[in-house]
């Protein structure tokens, strides 16, 4: 919170506007127009989570939730006030500036503990304890504080930790160098789980799947795209399931859109899958609602 505070302080004594006159380009413009608005944003309570189910396929019963930021950001020609115009920006748009400028850093602390908050709050209302899988950004893994956040967001939030599964890319992995090893065991010690996101994307080494206490990895959906078309897709997809079959590992099938990716994907081995197939990221409402037993429907 003192973080955040921080940032709002940045944002209110940037007063750069003579830089427009000076004729910077649209883009830069808007650029500089998205940076400051994102400043305040967690101050204003502008960040929403979504959640997206992860099936089995065996059974297609939900396995878990995956926890998506949103930024409900006012509008351009909105008023202010409580009916004020809102539009949704999705994470690709905002994150990346998030990494730049270290907001990554309080935002995703925010994230970790509104995610532990809200599954406590279904549980307290009855409903199924669910994992949640929460995504950490290669600057937020490379943070000091990380692990001490995660304890203490743990400890305030009375969550258990075998409800909470961390999703990095190969390439946040990588980057980290020495540190990595151990980041990652505190948080396997803690009893919270890891898992591969985006796998076979980045850029990386094999040898980390031996070397890291991860159990799970994330078939990218650009294997899953094509799958039907393409056997080169098949061949690599074949792979990851031959790979991770003989390292234990879960493997999870992103991005699955259509009835016969997911029959492939069974086919294959691939026990667990997510996309919009099943569901959309959904609200914390609707989320709720699924969680409450409504089946989950094709195409919802
Ligand atoms: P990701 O972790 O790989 O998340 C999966 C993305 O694929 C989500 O996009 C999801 O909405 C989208 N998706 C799911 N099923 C389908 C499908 O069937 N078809 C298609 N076309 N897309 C599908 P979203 O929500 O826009 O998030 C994009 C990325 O932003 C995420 O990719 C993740 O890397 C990042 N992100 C999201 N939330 C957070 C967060 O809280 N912290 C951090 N550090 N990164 C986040
Ligand atoms: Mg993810
Ligand atoms: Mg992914
Ligand atoms: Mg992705």
């Amino acid at each position: 919170h003192a973080d955040a505070a921080m940032y709002h302080a940045k944002a209110l004594g940037r007063n750069n506007y003579q830089f427009f006159d000076q004729g910077m380009n649209q883009a830069a413009a808007r650029r500089f127009e998205l940076e400051s608005n994102l400043r305040g944003a967690l101050l204003r309570s502008e960040f929403e989570l979504h959640y997206q189910p992860i099936i089995c396929t065996a059974t297609r019963r939900l396995h878990a939730l995956e926890v998506l930021l949103r930024w409900r950001r006012r509008s351009e020609g909105g008023a202010g006030g409580a009916d004020a115009n809102t539009v949704l920006v999705g994470p690709d748009e905002f994150i990346p500036i998030l990494e730049e400028n270290g907001m990554i850093v309080p935002v995703g602390e925010w994230v970790i503990r509104t995610a532990c908050e809200q599954s406590m709050a279904w549980q307290r209302q009855g409903l199924p304890a669910v994992p949640l899988a929460i995504n950490l950004s290669a600057r937020q893994f490379m943070h000091d504080g990380l692990v001490e956040s995660i304890r203490r967001i743990v400890g305030e939030t009375g969550i258990d930790p075998a409800l909470v599964e961390f999703e990095i890319t190969e390439t946040a992995l990588m980057q980290h160098g020495g540190q990595t090893l151990d980041t990652l065991r505190q948080i396997n010690d803690m009893g919270m789980r890891l898992s591969i996101d985006d796998f076979g994307t980045g850029y990386s080494s094999l040898a980390y799947l031996k070397r890291f206490p991860v159990r799970k990895i994330k078939i990218d959906r650009a294997f899953v795209r094509e799958l039907e078309a393409s056997s080169e897709d098949r061949a690599i997809v074949a792979a990851v399931m031959a790979l991770a079959n003989s390292l234990q590992l879960s493997v999870v099938a992103e991005g699955v859109e259509t009835e016969g990716q997911y029959q492939l994907l069974g086919g294959q081995g691939c026990q667990l899958a997510q996309g919009y197939l099943f569901a959309r990221p959904l609200p914390a409402g609707e989320a709720a609602r699924l969680l409450r037993g409504s089946a989950l429907q094709q195409g919802a």
